[in-house]
């Protein structure tokens, strides 16, 4: 496995202190990526998606913290608490496209002089030689008119260009392993279809690993081979992105496909699921989706599910996944959402 993993991820817990309280962002989360894949994290908004980013990055804000994980880069284990490790392959191996563009932009640089520095300092070009390396990208990640755009400041570029910049700000240096927080939010269905192309592309040029983070589930299905499905910090279930669609083992993954639309399937009324994730500074007990899962027993309410395998390379943290898989409970899961 040491040999084709990009991105190898253990018992991964992150933390953030607010006021006096301690917020357990993220619990106990594995995933691998392999070299060449393409990996998604699904969640809601809040279930510690970008938390789990910016930790692989060294990029967690103050008050946030890994309290516990190892972390493999292309099978040699890293700590990511240690800058050291990190500032090395930051950027150059390791890259990630922000969910919010502006943050990871220099207001007061050109955003051709951005790009152009990454050359400059990572691989010695002189400034000619970057100034033409930054415009040429911009050029890939499809700005028209790139001479232009490049000798502009980020605000003077729209929220769709601007995140073409960040994308090609990530890209600039031939990463092993990207990390794509919401990579195409912010831009129209043609340009989405192909930022996410040339994603896959490096991919399979370069054997990078991309870990795609989005709470959009059609995105997925046409980019990601593999999921893992994330709720209130945990991973909730993980698998082929085809077979999750087909048959969730999850109560939670049932109500998330429920609640959006579906690029294969035709007309469908979208049910949202009912109640709202948990505060996560108060410790829950037994499953995270106990208090809003419509199969919920006293197990569930005392005794944290494990990760039990269902299927060929699947997995779900439910005491019910295989009846889940199996569409035991399949009108009770459905009906609860009215
Ligand atoms: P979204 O889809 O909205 O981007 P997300 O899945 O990326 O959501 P995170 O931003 O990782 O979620 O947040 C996970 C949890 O950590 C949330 O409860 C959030 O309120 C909390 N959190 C995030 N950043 C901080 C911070 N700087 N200080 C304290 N809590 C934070
Ligand atoms: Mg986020």
């Amino acid at each position: 496995m040491e040999e084709t993993t990009a991105l190898d991820v253990e018992q991964l817990h992150i933390a953030y202190r607010r006021g006096g309280e301690v917020l357990e962002a993220v619990q106990n989360v594995s995933f691998h990526v392999g070299r060449g894949e393409t990996v998604a994290l699904v969640g809601e908004s809040g279930s510690g998606k970008s938390t789990i980013g910016l930790a692989l990055m060294g990029l967690l804000p103050e008050a946030g913290k890994v309290t516990h994980g190892t972390v493999r880069f292309q099978g040699k284990k890293i700590d990511v608490t240690s800058e050291a490790d990190l500032a090395p392959l930051r950027g150059r191996q390791m890259s990630m496209v922000f969910q919010d563009p502006l943050t990871s932009l220099n207001p007061v640089l050109k955003v051709g002089k951005q790009l152009a520095e990454l050359f400059v300092f990572h691989q010695k070009l002189n400034r000619r030689e970057a100034w033409r390396k930054a415009v040429d990208l911009l050029r890939t990640v499809r700005i028209p008119d790139p001479e232009r755009r490049a000798r502009q400041y980020p605000q003077q570029l729209s929220g769709g260009m601007r995140q073409r910049v960040v994308i090609a700000m990530a890209l600039a240096l031939g990463p092993r392993m990207v990390i794509a927080d919401e990579p195409t939010t912010a831009l129209d269905v043609t340009v989405q279809a192909y930022i996410m192309d040339m994603l896959e592309d490096l991919a399979e040029k370069t054997g990078a690993g991309t870990l795609l983070i989005t709470h959009d589930l059609g995105v997925v299905a046409s980019y990601a081979r593999r999921v893992y499905i994330l709720y209130a910090g945990s991973v909730m279930e993980r698998g082929p992105i085809r077979a999750i669609y087909d048959r969730p083992a999850h109560p939670y993954t049932v109500g998330l496909l429920q609640s959006v639309p579906r690029v294969t399937g035709g007309q469908q009324e979208l049910q949202p699921i009912p109640g709202s994730p948990p505060s996560l500074t108060e410790p829950i007990s037994g499953c995270p989706f106990n208090p809003r899962c419509p199969l919920a027993t006293d197990l569930c309410r005392e005794v944290s599910p494990p990760m039990v395998p269902v299927d060929a390379g699947r997995e779900s943290a439910c005491h019910y996944a295989k009846e889940v898989f199996e569409g035991v409970h399949e009108s009770k899961l459905r009906s609860s959402s009215n």
